[in-house]
């Protein structure tokens, strides 16, 4: 039987990032996919070609010009699934021929087969061609992440009632879509394909959306989708999906109202994807949904040498928390120093338009009892949004008003996931409303919207205190010991992909 030092079962943003670091520590490591080509749901079907798609359906429609020309302005007439299909499979293969020469580079092994437990530390996988083996290690790592949750009551076809995976292989655009779930997946399809022009009506049973984020930015951005004729049925249940003779679906909702769809998005959950792994062979258990329970700091389950990282374990369930996860099981499992990732991470939701956050939101701070204000720009107070012609967008900056910290950063608009990263750097390098008063940004640029927010900001919460002259700002807060610094850091978001 092979043995190695560390084997990895899936190959997405945890499999991939423990399989690397594994190796760049001189371990022999294998990694086993069942997929047909290496790099999981964030490849295949989940952030990769939701983002290609996104960006297909911005570029072919003229979104993002239309604040110049107007609604009715398009670059192509007529958009077809082929056209949202051909960008996708040009960049699906190139994420996947990068990966394919990482672990060729790194000399990660990896076969193709389903995974499930013999003992805890030897796994039986069966290949493609029915032949099993045995292989051994000395930790090993499970990063399967998870699949569509696909009740029964809802009549998948794969065709007008698909989850979230057959989406990208449908044939035609259509022309009106239920989006059954506005948790993230659902609200970012739901956005893309109102962007090109299907009319969409979002449904959920809870009343409000994207609890974890800034409510502020949450109405602004609701504001927005109503505003171009999206439905958001919100506070309403789905009781019937039904496919008729006539190719439609109907949508019976709890409140007696009855929709006629040409498609039906089920996008409401996801399970842990451990029912094959045949856990009790090992001696672990997995909860209801399919998640296996983890040791947050080190990623070891219950039981020792095993190890889980990714969407398997739950919260945040996002390719870039699942990353570091996986890096910091890999180096955990073979005996090399793990720092805990950052505590402050970016949430990005590539709806239409886009949200971007980091830190404490406006609704956390009052939780917690901390002293705020908030500085706020709209990006069309920017020259470079007049440039873009951008007529939405807002960034919210909230500072602690006892150590004059960011302590959140919330931004709704165009480039929102990229401009993020600002606030996050200085939100985790205890900077100050300080930072963004006397720095001096790129102009013209949206980042200077920080500018204009931190100025917002600054001009209600007055000068430093006399006794602290504005050069030791920094190390005025990095000695302080408030409530900020103690609550900050972790935020239970109940949000999860
Ligand atoms: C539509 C959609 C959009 C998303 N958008 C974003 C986004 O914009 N940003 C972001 O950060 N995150 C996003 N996510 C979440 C992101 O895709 C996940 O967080 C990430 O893929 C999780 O990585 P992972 O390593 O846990 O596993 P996955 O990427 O889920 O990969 C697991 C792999 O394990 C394999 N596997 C499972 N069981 C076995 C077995 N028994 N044997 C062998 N192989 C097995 C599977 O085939 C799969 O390839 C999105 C998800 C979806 C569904």
């Amino acid at each position: 039987m092979n043995e190695y030092d560390l084997i990895v079962v899936g190959s997405g943003p945890a499999g991939r990032r423990a399989a690397i670091q594994a190796a760049k520590l001189d371990k022999k490591v294998l990694v086993i996919e069942q997929g047909r080509r290496v790099g999981g749901v964030s490849v295949h079907t989940g952030t990769i070609p939701s983002k290609t798609l996104r960006e297909t359906a911005l570029n072919l429609s003229g979104w993002r010009e239309r604040g110049f020309y107007g609604r009715a302005y398009r670059v192509k007439q007529e958009i077809s699934a082929e056209d949202l299909r051909r960008r996708l499979l040009i960049t699906l293969d190139h994420e996947v021929e990068v990966l394919e020469h990482q672990f060729a580079r790194n000399r990660v092994q990896h076969i193709r087969g389903k995974a499930s437990f013999a003992a805890p530390d030897t796994l039986e996988v069966l290949k493609e061609d029915n032949e099993t083996i045995h292989v051994r290690g000395k930790s090993i790592l499970l990063a399967v992440g998870t699949t569509p949750f696909r009740p029964d009551s809802i009549p998948f076809d794969g065709k007008t009632v698909v989850d979230s995976d057959e989406l990208l292989e449908i044939d035609e655009l259509p022309r009106s879509m239920v989006v059954i779930g506005a948790g993230v997946i659902g609200i970012e399809y739901a956005t893309i394909f109102s962007a090109l022009d299907t009319a969409v009506t979002v449904i959920d049973p809870k009343a409000t959306i994207l609890d974890f984020i800034d409510r502020e930015i949450v109405e602004d951005f609701t504001y927005q989708l109503r505003d171009r004729n999206m439905k958001l049925l919100l506070g309403q249940k789905v009781d019937k999906v039904e496919r008729l003779d006539d190719g439609k679906v109907l949508v019976t909702v709890d409140t007696g109202r009855k929709i006629t769809t040409d498609m039906v998005l089920y996008a409401a959950g996801r399970t842990g994807a451990t029912d094959t792994l045949k856990l009790a062979a090992a001696g672990l258990e997995a909860d209801s949904r399919g998640r296996l329970k983890v040791n947050p700091e080190t990623f070891e389950t219950a039981v020792p040498g095993i190890y889980a990282a990714g969407d398997v374990v739950g919260f945040p369930s996002l390719a870039s928390t699942s990353m570091e996860q996986g890096r910091v099981a890999a180096r955990v499992a073979v005996g090399a120093i793990a720092k805990e990732p950052q505590k402050y991470f970016p949430y990005g939701i590539y709806a239409v338009p886009e949200i971007s956050t980091c830190g404490l939101t406006e609704e956390e701070m009052k939780e917690r009892g901390i002293p705020y204000e908030c500085g706020i720009a709209r990006f069309r107070e920017t020259s470079r949004g007049h440039i873009m012609g951008l007529d939405t967008g807002l960034l919210k900056l909230i500072f602690s008003l006892k150590t004059r910290r960011l302590l959140g950063v919330h931004i709704v608009g165009e480039g929102a996931t990229e401009l993020v990263h600002i606030g996050q750097a200085v939100l985790n390098l205890k900077g100050t409303v300080e930072y963004f008063v006397e720095n001096t940004f790129n102009y013209p640029t949206l980042a200077e919207a920080y500018k204009i927010a931190g100025l917002d900001a600054w001009n209600r919460m007055g000068e430093l205190p006399k006794e602290a002259p504005v050069a030791t700002a920094q190390r005025l807060d990095t000695t302080a010991t408030s409530a900020d610094e103690a609550a900050a850091p972790e935020k239970k978001k109940a949000a999860s992909k």
